[in-house]
């Protein structure tokens, strides 16, 4: 019998990144956890997920602004499943503010978590990925990969370079069974968005209501937020065999929003 596939999300105690964790294990595969949270909550995930649907899983804490600590825990993984098939680089963090008071530590951070962490996790993903001539990486950008909004410099400009990185790496791992593909939600209500409404609210001397009418949604012709399961769906098929042939796309899962 064929070992069982390994996927490593990013971020996955909260979010986007909680339903892909979920939706890997529900298809048999073990699963790397990372993220912060209440380690009660986050040890009581963990021992769900494997109960429920007869996985191992692995919970790691390393901070994706530190390389250190990603590189321990790509080793972490190795030692405990043989390598990642299924890489998702989903931890992301968001801070809004005009560039020129845009704090430096929040820029730093914002290109360190949703972009340089996801160069090392990858970096260290590749060899087991062609060793066996099978590999599926998936970033979780942003619409942000595609268009600007004002207020949000790092963020734009982290997910404007995950899609170049995205596409360098498919071209490099083409003939090897791996593919790279971004995938670009527009605004899901989550806690990352969440934490935004009341910033872009100050911003912009709007109410937290006008920000989710008027600024969010206004930008999403569907005039709804996205969905975790909307967006798990689509990473799920871009992991499968079926997904073969697509790599190095930019893909908007966003309600219309990148048409306009
Ligand atoms: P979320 O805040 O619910 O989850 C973010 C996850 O990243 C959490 O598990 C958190 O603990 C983890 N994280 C944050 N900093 C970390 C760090 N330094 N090291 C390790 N883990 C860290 O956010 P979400 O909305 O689920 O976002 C997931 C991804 O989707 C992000 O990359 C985000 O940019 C992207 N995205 C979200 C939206 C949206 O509207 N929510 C839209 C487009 C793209």
């Amino acid at each position: 019998m064929p070992q069982r596939r390994t996927a490593l999300i990013t971020g996955s105690t909260s979010g986007i990144g909680l339903s892909l964790a979920t939706a890997f294990a529900a298809k048999g595969m073990n699963v790397v956890l990372n993220g912060f949270g209440d380690p009660v909550e986050i040890e009581s995930l963990r021992s769900r997920l494997a109960h429920t649907h007869g996985v191992e899983v692995l919970y790691d804490g390393a901070d994706m602004s530190r390389q250190e600590q990603i590189e321990a825990m790509m080793a972490r993984t190795v030692e405990r499943f043989g390598g990642v098939d299924v890489l998702v680089n989903n931890a992301g963090i968001q801070h809004v503010a005009p560039v020129d008071e845009f704090p430096v530590e929040k820029w730093n951070a914002i290109l360190a978590i949703n972009l340089t962490a996801a160069f090392h996790t990858t970096r260290l993903a590749l060899a087991h990925m062609k060793f066996n001539g099978w590999g599926r990486i998936v970033n979780i950008a942003s619409a942000h990969a595609l268009v600007a909004s004002p207020y949000k410099a790092a963020y734009v400009a982290a997910k404007h370079g995950i899609a170049g990185f995205t596409k360098t790496v498919a071209l490099e791992v083409a003939e090897l069974g791996i593919t790279a593909n971004a995938v670009c939600p527009g605004y899901v209500l989550t806690p990352l968005v969440e934490q935004q409404i009341p910033a872009t609210a100050k911003a912009r001397g709007l109410t937290e209501e006008q920000v989710k009418r008027d600024v969010l949604l206004a930008a999403q012709p569907t005039k709804r937020f996205v969905t975790t399961d909307e967006v798990t769906d689509l990473v799920m098929f871009l992991c499968s065999d079926a997904a073969a042939s697509i790599t190095g796309v930019v893909l908007p899962v966003d309600g219309g929003w990148t048409a306009q």
